[in-house]
């Protein structure tokens, strides 16, 4: 655990969507426990609503929820602002469908998991989070410079991305997948090198997350944002990237 852990944690706020009860309470509890601010939402109506209207730091989100499911409730608390989603699904099977369909969660845990797991993947995505923007604020000629990639702007110190000048709303981890490919274009990451570098930890679901992600980003920003490079992994071309400082 770092030491700014403590401290950051303290002020988190959780939104827990689950309509299983006792999973709901479970997770809650252990969040409590460690200094989080938890809130629980039984259904995917109630989850938009509470999400809106609490702003949380973070999402658990479980894929099967009446109403609306997990996929619905994460495009739409994803369409107001980004925040990180901790997906929650009952199958193995069910999570590699979402992760096929890129739909934008963060990180994945299927059931059943202890609370102990559960509370180690919030801390480590929150940790990112916070990271990037203590990177993003500082370090100019770093990270914290304005990006240029076609006709593609990304600028880390807002997590702004637009197209054309128009604003494209990317996840967390689908903005620093691809600001840390933009800032070294043209070399080309395996899925390893990029789950350490952008995850920071070890993700059950491995380098079909990075799949995942990556087939997100080009749904929003176009097929040739990120090149494949086969049996290796990926990379922003050098030809079209091209960095510039911040002004
Ligand atoms: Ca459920």
């Amino acid at each position: 655990m770092s030491s700014a852990a403590p401290l950051a944690r303290s002020a988190r706020t959780i939104l827990v969507v689950e309509d299983e009860a006792p999973i709901a309470a479970a997770v809650a509890a252990r969040l409590r426990s460690e200094g989080y601010t938890v809130e629980i939402a039984p259904d995917g109506p109630s989850g938009v609503e509470r999400s809106a209207a609490l702003h949380p730091d973070l999402v658990v989100l479980d894929l099967m929820l009446p109403g609306l499911d997990g996929l619905e409730v994460c495009e739409r608390i994803q369409a107001d602002r980004p925040v990180p989603v901790l997906m929650l699904t009952a199958r193995d099977s069910e999570r590699d469908l979402v992760l096929g369909l890129g739909v934008g969660a963060d990180d994945y845990l299927t059931k059943p998991f202890s609370a102990r797991e559960l509370a180690a993947r919030v801390h480590a995505l929150l940790r990112r989070v916070e990271r990037d923007r203590t990177e993003a604020a500082g370090a100019p000629g770093g990270v914290g410079q304005t990006r240029h990639i076609g006709d593609v702007e990304l600028d880390p110190t807002t997590r702004r991305v637009t197209r054309d000048g128009a604003l494209v709303h990317l996840t967390p981890t689908e903005f620093d997948l691809l600001a840390f490919l933009a800032a070294s274009p043209g070399k080309v990451f395996t899925r390893e090198e990029l789950l350490g570098a952008v995850w920071g930890y070890d993700v059950a679901s491995g380098g079909r997350t990075v799949d995942s992600h990556v087939r997100a980003i080009r749904r929003k920003l176009g097929n040739d944002m990120i090149r494949t490079v086969h049996g290796v992994g990926y990379a922003l071309d050098g030809a079209d990237a091209q960095a510039e400082l911040a002004r």
